[in-house]
């Protein structure tokens, strides 16, 4: 497939960069189409008047040999940092906090940061959303929201969430179809105007897992991260089921519920609300992780590939591993 030189890649989250970096530092010629306004998809970081808060990806792992090398390279131009250092789970009433086994990571001074670096040199036409694609004799050719066509490439690579690539591919007669499903994830920040009482037995918490919560599964403090001080900043994650529940519940409502089911767990008053806002997730996870593929998928016929978390497990490793490997095997780098 070496005669392959003109990419597209429709998404800029972790797993369509991994892969537009691979091709492009093999001498590709690639060019990234994203409808959000800046790159990161789902580990994108929301910055406004009160603050900077991570609303999706809250840390990653690093166990991959490649993706250590990245990471250890971006450690050392300070991308990216070991967060959260001390990992605490409330079970049955308990705060329990210990070192977690293997070291998580965050960006400095939020998730973006790692997006933003694998983002630098490459080509990404933000703000395009692909709403269709062509396949004629030999290439492509892709229309995004306002009726543009991008055309020429030999090779388009789908890095999106599963669901919005079947929508996509809708019309595009290929193997690959049907794709899985996807549960969602409601994510509220939180400005409190003072800092919140530590609960007994525990000196300061960055991130809580909440096992035992029938609306949140984690609580993190947006200020502990590497490169972040002031301002007691708390995101709330509400579990899949709560979030497949209420996915088209009114916001306002839904950042209430989750507010009240932070206080009901925590076992201090909580300082005044300076201000909150919500964010939802459509697409957050996987519902179930993909067995006994690659992690990734390819039509050689139509010249068409699929990466993303979805492909091999809901991680930021996971999404890296997919168009990292996709990559390397579609052009032997
Ligand atoms: C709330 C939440 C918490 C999480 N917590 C963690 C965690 O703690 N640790 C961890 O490892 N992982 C976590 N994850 C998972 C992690 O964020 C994902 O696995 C990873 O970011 C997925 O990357 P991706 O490239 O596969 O997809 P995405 O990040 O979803 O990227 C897809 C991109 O495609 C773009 N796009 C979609 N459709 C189109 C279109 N038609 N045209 C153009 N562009 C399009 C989007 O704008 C987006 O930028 C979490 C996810 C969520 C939502």
């Amino acid at each position: 497939m070496d005669f392959l030189h003109n990419i597209a890649v429709v998404g800029a989250g972790m797993a369509g960069l991994a892969a537009a970096r691979a091709l492009q530092q093999a001498g590709r010629n690639v060019q990234i189409f994203d409808k959000g306004r800046r790159p990161g998809g789902r580990m994108s970081s929301r910055h406004n008047a009160h603050g900077l808060f991570d609303l999706g990806a809250q840390y990653f792992t690093v166990r991959d040999p490649d993706f250590l090398k990245l990471i250890t390279n971006f450690e050392t131009q300070g991308v990216v940092a070991r967060w959260p250092g001390i990992m605490t789970r409330h079970v049955g009433g308990q705060w329990q906090s210990q070192r977690p086994e293997h070291p998580r990571y965050s960006g400095v001074p939020s998730m973006a940061a790692l997006t933003d670096a694998l983002a630098e040199s490459l080509n990404i036409h933000q703000q395009v959303r692909i709403t269709s694609m062509t396949r004629t004799d030999s290439s492509w050719t892709l229309e995004d929201q306002n009726g543009r066509l991008w055309s020429g490439f030999d090779h388009v690579i789908v890095a999106i969430p599963a669901p919005q690539a079947t929508l996509l591919l809708d019309g595009v007669a290929t193997s690959l179809l049907p794709l899985p499903d996807m549960s969602s994830c409601w994510s509220t920040w939180v400005r409190f105007g003072d800092t919140l009482t530590m609960p007994e037995g525990i000196d300061a918490w960055q991130g809580v897992f909440l096992e035992t919560s029938p609306v949140l599964r984690w609580a993190a403090r947006n200020q502990t991260r590497p490169g972040q001080h002031e301002g007691e900043r708390i995101t709330l994650l509400a579990n899949d089921d709560w979030s497949d529940r209420h996915l088209e519940a009114d916001p306002d409502r839904v950042a209430d519920d989750m507010i009240e089911a932070f206080r009901d767990f925590y076992p201090a008053p909580l300082p005044a609300i300076r201000a909150r806002g919500v964010h939802r997730w459509r697409y957050a996870q996987p519902r179930q992780p993909a067995q006994d593929t690659a992690g990734y998928l390819v039509d050689m016929a139509k010249g068409l590939s699929l990466c993303g978390d979805w492909c091999i497990d809901g991680r930021v490793e996971a999404a890296w591993q997919s168009g990292h490997r996709l990559a390397q095997a579609l052009f032997h780098l």
